[in-house]
């Protein structure tokens, strides 16, 4: 078998006449070194937007063939001039377009799904000496039209050539040297990683953004085709993007913020079946995105949730709220603004009790505070005052050590053995097609866990580190003393007190109980509430961010199936709900038909 490799060159990679040699040359160097090259290409810097501009002189909504039409160019500039560079450095090569490479897809023009990969004439082309220069971002139509796959394709075009070729590794070569532990711009000791895991860099969607399309990621993960994310400027080594096993597994491995965060709440809702669903169905008629979602137990029947929206987005959701309030009575909406997101990720955190302590320690010691927590399995978030922001992370980024060089971990080959040729081009076509109706890649249920409530506490700094510190037994996470939170939902507080709700696995709940007891007893009213067994339902895929309508459907199939919910908590990538234990089957069943998965 040939070792195949596919290399990316984005727009600034590929902007003038000596970046396009310089990319020429790393081809050519690749194929030097006994492998058989594939490369990308975007179009030349700000090409794309450019003829975008210019199609709107003649129509501000121009005809989507003729878009997709113009807007292919851009790429078929850029691979012919790529074969021309890497001819005049002295190596063979051949520029493809879509339909050339064998991209055949569906007729939705502007975001057109891959429907076959031909691989035949590529590999001819590979065998024969050649570098195939393949243009990113584009396919044809059944009925023979030039379609593209969607603002920033070329990385989904690279990640799919990679895995139908069964490539040993996908380049993407960009204008950073890699992926960092947070924002450079905000911490200046922020480090680059040498590897990261699928989930942790699609949780770091923040971070992750500029570097490479979530959903090529999600779709490399599916596949197992291990990243890589450098400089198209330097020899640096870059970030290895690969599975969980083949990279460390970090408690924090890097961070993130959200600057523009406003927050709604609803307050004094029924709790009952079917509430969360109507004021999904008012914030999706309006496709308000929202962020972190929020609901913690609810008290004497009165439940209550929040919301946090982008703030260009408040008067939306603000209204979206009103319209919901206004049939449920007794229910009233509150806002806060000027607030911002701070999340940790780390693929270590489950197996690291004291993780989501040592973050509320740390905002405790900066005397920042807490207005909402939510977590998944590998990240913490906590929406906090927006002029803390900046302060916050870089408090968070020491504490963690996130400057230092990470000890030797697992190596950096994430690859996997091949299955048989021809199953693979069907499978990943398959996975090409579902990426942009599934927006749900997964549903899963854990009818193992044990739901734990402190109410009231004070709403003052240092209260969740007191608590989760107590829970983890001590400040200095010994797994064998404490007991492993899972998830975390913190709720906005009211009249100066807040609630706290948490989940454990179901034979850790007595110990839990026991060691967040300490703290909630120096709380004046403080009481630990605990439900020895529950449910919590998960659904994750990288189109919850995208598609408004994800909770909506979620909470509408939770109604339908008469599953009330008592906790409801988010990530970038996983939206989880917490039912009672004997309502969870018939949850994961409702949920999984809604989203059509098997
Ligand atoms: N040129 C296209 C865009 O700017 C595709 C890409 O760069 O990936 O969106
Ligand atoms: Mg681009």
């Amino acid at each position: 078998m040939p070792r195949i490799i596919v290399q990316k060159f984005g727009g600034t990679s590929v902007g003038d006449t000596s970046r396009i040699r310089r990319a020429a040359a790393r081809a050519v160097a690749a194929q030097k070194a006994g492998m058989q090259v594939v490369m990308v290409v975007s179009a030349r810097g700000k090409k794309t937007d450019e003829l975008v501009r210019l199609a709107g002189e003649f129509d501000i909504d121009p005809p989507a063939r003729e878009l997709d039409m113009l807007l292919a160019t851009g790429e078929q500039e850029s691979v012919a001039l790529m074969a021309m560079a890497i001819r005049e450095a002295g190596a063979e090569a051949v520029s493809l377009t879509g339909g050339q490479i064998g991209i055949s897809t569906d007729d939705t023009y502007g975001k057109a799904r891959i429907r076959a990969i031909k691989t035949d004439r590529l590999k001819e082309h590979l065998d024969a000496g050649r570098i195939v220069v393949a243009a990113g971002f584009q396919g044809v139509s059944e009925s023979g039209d030039i379609t593209t796959l969607g603002r920033g394709g070329s990385d989904l075009t690279a990640a799919a050539l990679a895995a139908v070729l069964g490539a040993e590794r996908c380049e993407i070569y960009t204008d950073v040297p890699g992926v960092f532990t947070v924002d450079p711009r905000i911490e200046p000791s922020a480090r680059k990683l040498d590897c990261i895991g699928y989930d942790e860099m699609l949780e770091l969607a923040s971070l992750g953004a500029g570097v490479m399309h979530s959903r090529s990621i999600e779709f490399a993960g599916k596949y197992g085709v291990p990243v890589v994310v450098r400089s198209s400027l330097t020899d640096e080594p870059g970030t290895l993007i690969a599975r969980a096993g083949s990279v460390p597994s970090r408690p924090v491995t890097g961070l993130a913020l959200v600057r523009d965060a406003a927050r709604v709440t609803l307050a004094g809702l029924p709790d009952r079946p079917g509430v969360m669903a109507e004021i999904f169905r008012r914030m999706a008629d309006r496709a308000i995105p929202l962020d972190m979602v929020v609901q913690d137990l609810s008290v004497a029947g009165i439940a209550e949730v929040s919301f946090t929206v982008p703030q260009e987005d408040l008067a939306g959701a603000l209204a979206a709220a009103k319209v919901a309030v206004d049939e449920l009575d007794g229910a009233e909406v509150t806002v806060g603004t000027d607030l911002a997101k701070i999340s940790a990720v780390g693929a270590g955190m489950p197996d690291r009790p004291g993780v989501a302590a040592k973050m509320f320690r740390t905002l405790a010691g900066i005397d920042c505070n807490v207005v909402l927590v939510t977590t998944s399995e590998i990240k913490v978030s906590c929406l906090i005052a927006r002029d803390r922001a900046d302060e916050a992370i870089r408090a968070v980024h020491a504490a963690f050590a996130l400057d230092r060089e990470e000890s030797a971990g697992a190596g950096r080959d994430g690859n996997e053995p091949l299955s048989p040729a021809e199953q693979r081009v069907r499978t990943v076509v398959e996975g090409l097609q579902g990426m942009e109706d599934i927006v749900v890649a997964d549903v899963s249920l854990d009818t193992d866990q044990a739901r734990l409530s402190v109410r009231p506490v004070p709403d003052r700094p240092g209260v969740l580190a007191d608590l989760f510190e107590a829970v983890a037994g001590g400040p200095d996470d010994d797994p064998s003393t404490g007991a492993t939170v899972d998830m975390i939902v913190q709720n906005v507080s009211h009249a100066g007190h807040a609630a706290i709700s948490f989940t454990v696995p179901a034979s850790e709940a007595e110990l839990a109980a026991q060691l967040a007891g300490a703290p909630a007893a120096t709380w004046g009213e403080g009481e630990v509430q605990t439900d020895p067994h529950v449910a919590k339902l998960s659904v994750s895929g990288v189109g919850l961010r995208s598609h408004t309508g994800v909770g909506l459907k979620l909470f509408a199939a939770l109604a339908e199936a008469q599953v009330n919910v008592q906790l409801i908590g988010t990530s970038e990538m996983r939206v989880s709900v917490v039912v009672a234990a004997n309502e969870g089957e018939r949850a994961v069943e409702a949920v999984r038909e809604a989203f059509g998965i098997a």
